[in-house]
């Protein structure tokens, strides 16, 4: 039934163009690569994680529908300041945090109705290859042993071309975010430059290596565990607007000085900012509506219909008067899905598909989900609501 969706378009972030996301044929079957930063596991999910792990979900089903695999990888970053500062406020051991969090994110998405990514690496699983790329771009020249192991970021032509910001404009980011750290002989030589291995507080993880026990930096692991599933150079590189800088940017000076190929991402994917009352939703704000929260206030599906309806690059308000407009329109689908299947409208599914097509115009797709329930289309209010809700329209 479905258009194949080949002539698939998404703006990258990095050249602000749109790209056709043709796939590429792997022992005989067409293929796309995705991978998805995923999250650090200390503290329940909220609505702006579910936000990207949705959206990034509907690329994914979307691309399926028409015959194409997608190779998905998300990983979990269980080696990480916040968790290791949460597991100390808490006394409770780091690892059973993580691993707690990290089944809570799982049980969320899955209520959400995710296809899974195929693969979930563990950066504490993963340090061997962490290690090896950290060893790598010492050797080459691209990082400098002081009082950590930094990368060099001179080296590197094009530090923030990807998130479009000056030097200036970076420095304060990190300012902000107090990444900044000290500048000097003993450490780093340049503000910008940042750890590809470091020492380890008393009560962190520790692993030997040849540049002193300790542990990775934050963005290192994401550059070996892409290159270790995926492969050199990736179709789909997706994540929150906030990892834009510096952890997307330091990703791509990593990956791209160890393999010398460029494009390291065919496309960038970045998804915009959920606020709530009137403040970007965040930890430190305390402003959150958990999932588990709003699973007890709609049904799955219509939290999913509420989250795809915004466009995903753009930020966007939380309202549970919204979401509930959203449970009455998931009322109306489910009382068409008990008419008999037909055959779906040529031109809704057609519609639906130009919609997604065309950097995945999620908000556009809905519409015609909401023509398609006007028109008592069982068959494509199923198919269109497959795409959009996941698993979740089935619950
Ligand atoms: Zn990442």
């Amino acid at each position: 039934m479905a258009e194949p969706a080949l002539r698939l378009r998404v703006r990258d972030t990095l050249t602000e163009r749109k790209v056709q996301l043709a796939p590429r044929t792997k022992n005989g079957r067409k293929a796309l690569t995705l991978y998805v930063c995923g999250v650090t596991p200390y503290d329940s999910g909220h609505m702006g994680h579910a936000f990207t792990f949705s959206m990034f979900d509907v690329l994914v089903r979307f691309v399926e529908s028409g015959g194409v695999k997608v190779r998905y990888v998300q990983n979990v970053t269980d080696i990480d300041d916040p968790l290791f500062e949460r597991a100390r406020r808490d006394g409770e051991d780091w690892k059973l945090l993580a691993e707690r969090e990290t089944a809570v994110h799982i049980r969320d998405m899955t209520a959400l109705g995710w296809r899974a990514p195929d693969l979930m690496p563990r950066v504490s699983e993963e340090i061997g290859r962490i290690k090896a790329a950290a060893n790598r771009l010492h050797a080459s020249g691209y990082a400098y042993r002081t009082d950590a192991l930094y990368f060099d970021v001179s080296r590197y032509r094009g530090y923030g071309r990807l998130s479009h910001r000056t030097r200036r404009s970076m420095l304060r980011k990190l300012r902000d975010e107090g990444l900044l750290g000290t500048v000097g002989p003993a450490s780093k030589r340049d503000p910008l430059d940042f750890p590809l291995w470091r020492a380890s507080a008393p009560d962190e993880p520790s692993w030997p290596s040849k540049f002193g026990p300790g542990r990775p930096g934050w963005h290192i692991e994401c550059s070996a565990m892409a290159m270790r599933y995926l492969g050199e150079q990736i179709d789909v590189h997706g994540g929150g607007r906030d990892l834009m800088f510096s952890h997307h940017e330091s990703e791509r000076a990593q990956s791209e000085s160890l393999t010398h190929k460029a494009p390291f991402a065919r496309a960038w994917m970045h998804t915009g900012l959920v606020r709530y009352e009137g403040r970007k939703m965040s930890k430190s704000l305390g402003n959150l509506v958990k999932v588990s929260q709003a699973l007890q206030r709609a049904p799955a599906a219509a939290v999913r219909l509420y989250l795809v309806s915004h466009r995903y690059s753009r930020d966007w308000e939380f309202d549970w008067e919204a979401l509930a407009r959203s449970a009455r329109v998931i009322e109306r689908a489910r009382v068409v899905l008990k008419r008999p299947d037909g055959q779906a409208s040529a031109a809704i599914i057609k519609e639906f598909n130009a919609a997604l097509s065309d950097d995945l115009d999620t908000p556009r797709a809905v519409r015609t989900l909401r023509l398609a329930i006007r028109r008592r289309d069982a068959a494509a209010v199923r198919w269109i609501l497959d795409i959009l809700a996941g698993t979740a329209s089935l619950t």
